[in-house]
């Protein structure tokens, strides 16, 4: 069994699922288990509804009109056998009717909370799933939608950033889908969202389809586990930033971790994390080229060479200052300034610590909370706090680039020479990665610098030979 994932541009129109269902026919004695997003702006739009106008009821039959529209023009543009069109078409009508009440419901009462944003947002995916499986099904093989909850991908119930249970979901895997893969059915699986132990839905951040492919990966063994996109892989940098970027051929699982989780929008930052467990290779293939090689991720030792592999950035980020002469040397200073940051639901995701200073950088929309809750420890040691906004993250990432003298004050140098102002730098921590923070304003210059300087034109002579014998299951 594999598992094949599409993301949203991959499903986006009728025209585009009939792509996508060759592409899974000709995968077919692969046994695949598809896992759908949904189709491309759906999740945008009911996301924008809620953010923007969520008590206003005159919006809501604007939206619920789009988006059935949507999806009755893919099925009957996807889907060409009557029987199949017309059951899609039915799927999609009692499928919109649960989020027209549930639209209504948030409007009626005036009040969005986190259990029903999470439901809502994932009525794209509810949406998607069924039209794909007949599009599969128009070729005459047999497929079934499925949703997270027949499924049993089951959470630790943390709305809008859910953890999934993944022994629970092993078994469920067992009782539910292995034995429809075990017959010869293609299931079509929603991404996105999982449910917790009283059935509500809770997703698992933006982008979360990546990560219930992996998760379904684990859960059922498979032998590899592709990511079907708009991309031609795992790219040197985000080509809306760089035009120049390529697609790199092979990386290993650390450093696409590394990279997704500090930007690199191609995969959920834990996408990597359930396969990595049980060594199931990664590929990231192009939906629109389904010859080309695309990107392997998997298990690698050693590289020959030390190279630079790729560059991504994160935006959204603050810096919190924490300043007072002698801050180093005050015992469980740290400790109270993380406890109180926990307790107000911060979460750090650098630092960098002087004698007289701790420099932290959270996500933008935590600041103001940060601040709030540090008021508590100004005064003694910690004299003054001080915030600086609109910061970006740039991760450098190449195995062995820790080893290797000099590596850091290049990448420095390169960013310095576009006069672009370092806010504070990572490096030591991860053997693969030198993470740079600068000006938001300043990301896409810095990322350029450094991608003209250490990755343009690159090629990978090791990968070379992967793309040719595709590696099977990896034991690690
Ligand atoms: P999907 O809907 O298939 O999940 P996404 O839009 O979430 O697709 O992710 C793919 C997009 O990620 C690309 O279109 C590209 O704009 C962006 N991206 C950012 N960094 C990279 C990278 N290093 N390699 C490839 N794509 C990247
Ligand atoms: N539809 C969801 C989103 O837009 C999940 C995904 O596409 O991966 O974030
Ligand atoms: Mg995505």
């Amino acid at each position: 069994m594999k598992v094949m994932k599409f993301g949203g541009s991959s499903v986006a129109s009728g025209r585009l699922m009939r792509q996508v269902a060759g592409i899974v026919e000709a995968h077919a004695t692969a046994r695949p288990l598809v896992v759908t997003s949904a189709m491309q702006g759906v999740t945008d739009a009911i996301e924008a509804h809620l953010r923007t106008s969520p008590h206003d009821e005159a919006g809501i039959p604007v939206l619920v009109d789009a988006v059935t529209e949507k999806h009755k023009t893919a099925a009957r543009e996807g889907v060409r056998d009557p029987h199949l069109q017309g059951g899609a078409v039915y799927q999609v009508n009692k499928i919109m009717e649960r989020l027209e009440r549930l639209l209504y419901g948030i409007a009626y009462i005036e009040e969005l909370t986190p259990k029903a944003r999470d439901f809502a947002v994932s009525f794209g995916e509810r949406l998607a799933a069924p039209i794909l499986s007949a599009t599969i099904a128009d070729r005459g093989i047999d497929s079934r939608a499925f949703d997270a909850e027949q499924v049993g991908i089951l959470t630790d119930g943390s709305y809008g950033n859910a953890t999934p249970r993944l022994p629970d979901i092993e078994r469920r895997f067992q009782e539910v889908l292995a034995p429809y893969i075990g017959e010869g059915g293609v299931p079509v699986v929603t991404g996105f969202y999982g449910v917790d132990a009283q059935g509500h839905p809770t997703i698992f951040g933006r982008g979360g389809s990546d990560y219930v492919a992996a998760i379904l990966a684990y859960a059922g063994d498979a032998e590899g586990l592709e990511i079907w996109k708009d991309v031609p892989g795992f790219m040197t940098t985000d080509p809306n930033i760089v035009p120049e970027a390529h697609p790199l051929r092979e990386m290993s699982y650390d450093e696409a971790a590394e990279l997704a989780n500090f930007g690199a929008k191609v995969l959920h930052p834990r996408t990597v994390e359930p396969v990595a467990l049980k060594g199931i290779p990664i590929r990231v293939l192009n939906t629109m080229e389904p010859e080309a090689p695309g990107t392997l991720i998997h298990h690698i030792e050693r590289v020959e060479k030390v190279m630079m592999r790729a560059v991504a950035a994160r935006g959204a980020l603050a810096i919190v200052k924490l300043i007072g002469p002698g801050m180093a040397y005050t015992k469980g200073i740290g400790e109270r300034v993380f406890t109180i940051l926990n307790r107000a639901r911060v979460n750090v995701i650098n630092m960098a610590a002087s004698q007289a200073s701790f420099a932290l950088l959270i996500d933008a929309a935590d600041l103001d909370r940060a601040m709030a809750a540090l008021e508590e420890v100004k005064g003694g040691v910690i004299q003054d706090t001080q915030a600086l906004r609109d910061m970006a993250l740039l991760c450098v990432v190449g195995k062995g680039l820790s080893e290797t003298p000099g590596s850091a004050a290049k990448i420095l140098s390169v960013i310095s020479d576009v006069d672009v102002n370092i806010e504070m730098i990572s490096l030591g921590a991860s053997d693969i990665a030198i993470d740079v923070i600068v000006h938001a304003a300043d990301r896409d210059k810095a990322v350029k610098a450094v991608h003209d300087a250490f990755l343009k034109g690159t090629t990978e002579k090791v990968a070379r030979g992967a793309a040719a014998s595709v590696p099977g299951r990896q034991t690690s």
